[in-house]
């Protein structure tokens, strides 16, 4: 059979068992990493592999929050995250009817697939879950209504089917059993870009691309070269700050997290170069890994 591999992006408001759900699925299948690593494309949350299977979750964290004010930034967000699923889970709990129309209309223009996840359900009655089940079958009446209980883990099984339906054949994203050199590469240098998106405001996280050109692991150091593309002069400046301050605090933020995440002592080295208009330049694209 063919191999099928997608992007499947979950979004609900906090507390709604995003977590639970994904522990749920992953559990032991958890063979790449569980990053928490965010940024403007990406949070992958983890990677669920089967011989014929490679289901990527990600999340996008808060978007339907009624505290987000930054509608644009939201708008922002939610473009992104169409231009990338291949499944939508929307997940909310039980007793929970609230939701933003500009939202829930920007999702069902996109034709992406959506299941709508109704999690939390062992703490209701049958009837009241039939009654929720419909209500959302309203809401989304092209989409998949399911309930689960992810702490129980009830019909979480069911979600997983669906997905795995509704998924497009397509070869592995990511290597399928071990955390390769590539991927390693790959969150090594989603730590900087999430250090870089916390530390500095928006222009400069757009602007960047990240690159990690040496990676060597020692008997108990693990070293590690970043080169930060910038497109400006400016930007360059901004990054590295007065005397460095700017680019040691997020040099020094990045390496921790990867401490963590390698289980080891990081001998992280970053530098920022400005190369301009590298959006624009198609050889540096595909060096940075978007498919053109
Ligand atoms: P997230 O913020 O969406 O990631 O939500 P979490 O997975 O962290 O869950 C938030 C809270 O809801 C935690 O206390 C979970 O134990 C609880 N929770 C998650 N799933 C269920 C469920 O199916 N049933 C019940 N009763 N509680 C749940
Ligand atoms: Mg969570």
């Amino acid at each position: 059979m063919a191999h099928k591999a997608g992007f499947i992006n979950i979004i609900g408001n906090p507390n709604v068992g995003k977590s639970t759900f994904l522990n749920a699925i992953l559990g032991e299948k958890l063979s790449i990493v569980t990053s928490k690593a965010q940024t403007t494309r990406h949070r992958i949350l983890g990677i669920y592999n089967e011989e014929n299977y490679q289901l990527i979750f990600s999340d996008l964290p808060g978007i339907l929050d009624p505290h987000y004010k930054l509608q644009e930034k939201m708008l922002d967000f939610i473009n992104q995250a169409l231009t990338d699923a291949d499944v939508f889970i929307y997940m909310v709990e039980t007793g929970e009817r609230k939701y933003n129309p500009e939202i829930v209309e920007k999702i069902k223009k996109s034709g992406i697939p959506v299941i709508v996840v109704i999690n939390k359900v062992d703490k209701s009655e049958e009837a009241y879950i039939y009654k929720e089940m419909e209500y959302w079958k309203e809401v989304f009446p092209e989409a998949d209504v399911i309930a689960i209980s992810a702490l129980y883990n009830f019909n979480v099984d069911k979600v997983l089917n669906r997905i795995k339906e509704l998924l497009p054949e397509h070869p592995p994203y990511f290597p399928k059993d071990e955390i390769s050199d590539r991927s390693i590469r790959f969150f090594l240098s989603e730590i900087i870009r999430e250090k870089i998106l916390l530390n500095f405001k928006q222009e400069i996280p757009y602007s960047v691309e990240v690159v990690i050109d040496n990676y060597k692991e020692e008997e108990n150091l693990v070293r590690v070269s970043a080169i930060i593309y910038v497109a400006r002069d400016s930007q360059k400046n901004i990054l590295i700050g007065k005397k460095g301050e700017a680019i040691k605090k997020f040099a020094t933020q990045a390496r921790l997290d990867m401490e963590k995440f390698l289980g080891k002592k990081v001998f992280l080295e970053v530098f920022v170069k400005v190369r301009k208009n590298w959006r624009d330049n198609e050889k540096d694209l595909s060096r940075f890994g978007y498919e053109i």
